[in-house]
């Protein structure tokens, strides 16, 4: 969110996109609830359909993209390079983070229903669990649980970690460390696209 914010570009997060479906009870949300709540992932057809339909519209096509959440397996990965055909990705960025931080992160994190923004109970909205940006009500996400937390970690070794690999075979990765505060990660993120930028002579695709 805060890349796409630094460099005004579309943020395009599977989840959210999933998560909006939910309140709207959609087909989609309905089926997609069960799935999510209990941190499992969802199909690739359903979410690469749902990722092409999006990526075709014209401020992606105009501006680019921040693409949040997704590729999580390698046929994800397949099928976005095959949607984006005859662009591709400027660069894949792997936010390192330690397991514990990741666990300790996830359980404290809160989210708005109505908007999405991101606190913690360590930094929790100003009033009463009301977000400071809409209104809206702050809660745990049901995915944040411990249960769900455990599974989705799980298909994170098993599913997704392989792209790392895959992404450097293809030299379209940068690993930046994502300790620390938000403001220091984004800076690590918006360095790691100005180094690829000055690479290919100040020019992304
Ligand atoms: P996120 O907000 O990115 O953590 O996504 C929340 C949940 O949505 C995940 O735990 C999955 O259940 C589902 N989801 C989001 N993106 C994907 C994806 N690319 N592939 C499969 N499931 C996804």
């Amino acid at each position: 969110m805060r890349l796409s914010h630094h460099y005004v570009i579309p943020h395009i997060s599977t989840g959210d996109m999933l998560r909006a479906s939910v309140k709207q009870g959609t087909p989609l949300g309905r089926k997609a609830k069960v799935q999510m709540d209990r941190g499992e992932l969802l199909g690739d057809d359903l979410i690469m359909e749902m990722v092409a339909s999006r990526l075709a519209e014209s401020d992606v096509r105009a501006r680019g993209f921040v693409l949040d959440g997704c590729p999580r397996t390698v046929e994800q990965a397949e099928r976005l390079a095959e949607i984006l055909t005859p662009f591709d990705l400027d660069l894949t960025i792997d936010i390192e983070v330690p397991t514990n931080q990741v666990l300790r992160r996830l359980a404290a994190r809160r989210v708005c229903v109505d908007c999405g923004a991101n606190y913690s109970v360590s930094a929790p909205p100003r009033i009463n669990w009301t977000c400071d940006v809409c209104g809206g009500e702050v809660v745990q996400r049901e995915d944040d649980k411990e249960e769900a937390i455990t599974r989705r970690l799980e298909l994170y070794e098993r599913q997704t970690a392989p792209l790392i690999d895959w992404y450097r075979a293809r030299d379209q990765l940068a690993t930046v460390s994502g300790t620390g505060a938000p403001d220091a990660v984004t800076r690590r993120m918006v360095n790691a696209v100005e180094e690829r930028r000055a690479r290919r002579g100040g020019r992304l695709l």
